[in-house]
């Protein structure tokens, strides 16, 4: 543009001031050069072209250029509204566009950017719609998913109740299976269980285990005097009777009709006479009641072993030992304590 203006003012300069220089040049010479008005007009006329010569060129550009100019700002505020449809309408659209002049060819350029922003607003918008599309689609499989979670969070509830329930149920019968019904204390299962745990345990401890085994005399003779009935709470009586004077550790067992079992793990022979002769005198000083306000005073015999670490410590041989030393007792005389000593493979009526 600078360059056109430019161009522009040298050439009105030169039109101007070639008239100029050719009436000085004819006036020279003649009457006219000396003479003051003419000198006057002349150097008006100078500064005239001069000034033209400035202003001119503004002039034309601002006539060639404002029409264009106009439309392309009319393009541009259309454009600025969002209106991406708009074109600014090309002088000559049939014209060859190699002899274009610049400000045209930039018409025809703004056009192609409109155009290319209108395509790219198409596919934006294709685009937002199918994002809106696919939004609308995941929050519907959104709900389904939620009505899904709520119903299995519920099943889950379910489940998790009835879990606990038969995890209630498992530990009832686990305690069931190991529980006498009649006493309340352990079975003969909780007693073969316990001895076995015992001995795993106490094998690498190098302590001794004791066991003392308890069995009514003559019970028999309970029952068909007194009724089955009373034999039952005689039998629950003794029970009472035996875990009240065994130590917190040991393990009381009925392991069968009227046979009683204490475990005492860690005890040495001493300790385990100390206990069995507890049990008897307790046993010995109880008045059991039985129905119609009847009571007995009843006796036991009780067999005793220890085992520490020797080549013989094994759970078989601890109940067989107790169970021999027990049959000691009955065989000479009942209501006493024999017990086995492994050692010596003998048994001793300890009282
Ligand atoms: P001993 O002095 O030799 O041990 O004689 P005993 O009569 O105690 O022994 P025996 O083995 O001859 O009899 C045991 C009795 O125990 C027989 C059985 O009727 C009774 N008995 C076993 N289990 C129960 C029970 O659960 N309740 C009752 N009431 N009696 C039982
Ligand atoms: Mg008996
Ligand atoms: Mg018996």
């Amino acid at each position: 543009m600078g360059y056109l203006h430019c161009k522009l003012r040298l050439l009105v300069l030169v039109m101007m001031l070639i008239p100029q220089g050719v009436v000085f040049g004819l006036a020279n010479g003649t009457g006219l050069a000396s003479d003051r008005w003419f000198n006057q007009i002349e150097a008006v006329s100078l500064v005239s072209a001069l000034l033209l010569a400035l202003a001119t060129p503004g002039l034309i550009i601002e006539w060639l250029l404002g029409k264009p100019l106009e439309k392309i700002r009319c393009f541009c505020f259309m454009v600025k509204q969002g209106d991406y449809r708009a074109r600014v309408s090309l002088p000559n659209e049939s014209r060859d566009r190699d002899d274009e002049d610049a400000i045209t060819l930039l018409m025809r350029d703004m056009n192609w950017m409109a155009r290319q922003i209108e395509l790219r607003e198409q596919e934006l918008k294709q685009v937002v719609e199918n994002l809106e599309q696919s939004r609308q689609h995941i929050g519907k499989q959104n709900q389904a998913l939620a009505k899904t979670n709520a119903e299995l969070m519920v099943v889950q509830g379910r489940l998790n109740e009835r879990t606990t329930e038969l995890e209630e149920a498992f530990k009832q019968m686990q305690v069931m299976a190991l529980t006498d019904p009649l006493t309340t204390i352990g079975n003969r299962r909780c007693f073969f269980d316990t001895l076995e745990q015992q001995f795993a345990a106490l094998i690498c401890t190098c302590r001794p285990i004791s066991l003392v085994m308890i069995d009514i005399d003559r019970f028999k003779a309970i029952n068909d005097t007194f009724g089955h009935e009373a034999g039952d709470r005689v039998l629950q009586e003794l029970a009472r009777i035996i875990i009240q004077h065994s130590r917190e550790n040991d393990l009381a067992a009925r392991i069968g009709g009227e046979e009683f079992t204490v475990l005492l793990p860690g005890a040495g022979s001493q300790e385990a006479v100390l206990v069995a002769r507890r049990i008897k005198a307790a046993i010995a000083n109880h008045n059991f009641e039985l129905a119609d306000e009847q009571r007995i005073s009843i006796t036991v015999s009780i067999g005793i072993c220890t085992l520490s670490q020797t080549p013989c410590f094994n759970r078989d041989n601890l109940y067989n030992y107790a169970d021999q030393a027990l049959y000691h007792s009955k065989n000479n005389g009942r209501n006493s304590i024999s017990i086995f000593d492994p050692t010596i493979r003998s048994v001793t009526k300890v009282s």
